[in-house]
């Protein structure tokens, strides 16, 4: 079927967010898996699997292909996010998610998304590799912290018939949380021309809502959420968007079709139920405090010249001399950021938080090393 003559069975309305999919991927199933069929039998000999569990594999729980979108997961994720489960869609990691926006939104070799650096380094890397150009609108480095200018955003987007707008918020590495009305009204502005996706992989430690809730109005806005930060699972790689219902089916047909390794979504759920989830939320509470005391105790350091304001589980904060401070700190086994290479960022790292011992060790480095180098307070 070749899609240059098919036209769009989709009423394509401008509120409509699948106007804003590739035109040549509107009608595109993806591909068919042996699991994707749905039939019901005994003896399942329809996908080459092995006829016995690997003996490494005790009760044989990896040896089918796994579901797509397991509904448990999908449910699970719905609940932690306050949306519904057919608005989900999990994959490995958010990174992964960021790569089938931009796939699937933008033509390859064409097209373009418009970012705020210092920003998150993924939206500009996939949008390279699909050969997307990408447009920067500095975020404004002001005295109460990094601010996105929207009305930049918006005309940067309508110049440049970009198809996609990456927000993170909170941001990484600016720590700021960016306004849900100024959001609200980007998406309101750009709706039936660009999605507005919104990167919440730090949002737990935010003192602010989801751009989950501007959903309902909002069909071009997509949100970001991850469990590899507040939720201690890097490793098993497994991140969500949140977007309009149709949106996420598109999306799904332009993943890969088994995404999520069952040992990755069976530790997820554990790690989701409720006394674990307790755990996770104490700790985060923690880390804030913790962000706080940090924050303070930076500010107060000789050789620190600013420390910005955080909502995230790091700290961006400048040095009179980076080098000093990331050698110093290296010498004491301590491995933080340097972020000397990001625009705006020339003599900035970026400290997460570790345990209290270990943001104690921090900035008892940082007194010696700035004491030794003789910088008045
Ligand atoms: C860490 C991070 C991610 C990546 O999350 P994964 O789910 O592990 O892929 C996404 N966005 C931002 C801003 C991050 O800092």
């Amino acid at each position: 079927m070749s899609a240059e003559n098919e036209s769009s069975p989709i009423d394509m309305n401008d509120d409509n967010p699948l106007s804003l999919l590739r035109e040549d991927l509107r009608d595109f199933a993806g591909y068919s898996s042996a699991r994707s069929e749905k039939r019901s039998g005994r003896v399942w000999l329809n996908a080459n699997e092995a006829a016995w569990p690997s003996v490494a594999d005790g009760e044989g729980s990896v040896r089918r292909y796994p579901d797509p979108q397991p509904q448990r997961l999908r449910e699970t994720l719905a609940g932690l996010y306050g949306c519904e489960p057919q608005q989900v869609l999990a994959g490995r990691g958010s990174d992964e998610a960021i790569d089938l926006l931009v796939r699937a939104l933008c033509r390859p070799g064409g097209d373009a998304i418009v970012i705020t650096p210092p920003t998150f380094g993924m939206y500009a890397v996939n949008a390279r590799l699909h050969g997307t150009r990408t447009v920067e609108v500095p975020l404004r480095d002001t005295p109460a912290g990094f601010a996105c200018d929207f009305a930049a955003v918006a005309q940067a987007v309508e110049r440049e018939n970009a198809k996609l707008v990456f927000l993170c918020s909170p941001g990484n590495p600016s720590g700021t949380l960016l306004p849900l009305a100024e959001i609200d009204a980007l998406a309101q502005r750009l709706r039936g021309r660009a999605l507005v996706v919104v990167d919440e992989a730090y949002l737990e430690f935010a003192d602010g809502d989801s751009a989950v809730s501007l959903l309902a109005a909002r069909r071009n806005i997509a949100v970001l959420r991850t469990l590899s930060k507040a939720h201690a699972l890097a490793a098993a790689r497994i991140g969500t968007v949140i977007a309009d219902a149709e949106l996420i089916a598109a999306l799904q047909r332009c993943q890969a079709p088994y995404p999520l390794p069952t040992p990755c979504v069976n530790l997820a759920l554990r790690a989701l139920a409720e006394v674990p989830h307790n755990t996770t939320k104490a700790r985060v509470v923690t880390a804030i405090g913790e962000r706080e005391r940090l924050f303070a105790a930076l500010q107060a350091l000789p050789g620190v010249l600013q420390v910005y304001p955080s909502q995230a589980n790091f700290l961006l904060a400048r040095f009179d001399d980076a080098q000093a401070a990331f050698d110093g700190l290296l010498d004491a086994g301590v491995v933080v950021r340097d972020m000397r290479a990001a625009p705006q960022l020339g003599n900035a790292l970026r400290i997460s938080l570790g345990t209290p011992e270990q943001n104690a060790a921090v900035i008892e480095v940082l007194t010696r090393n700035a004491q030794m180098r003789g910088v008045a307070a």
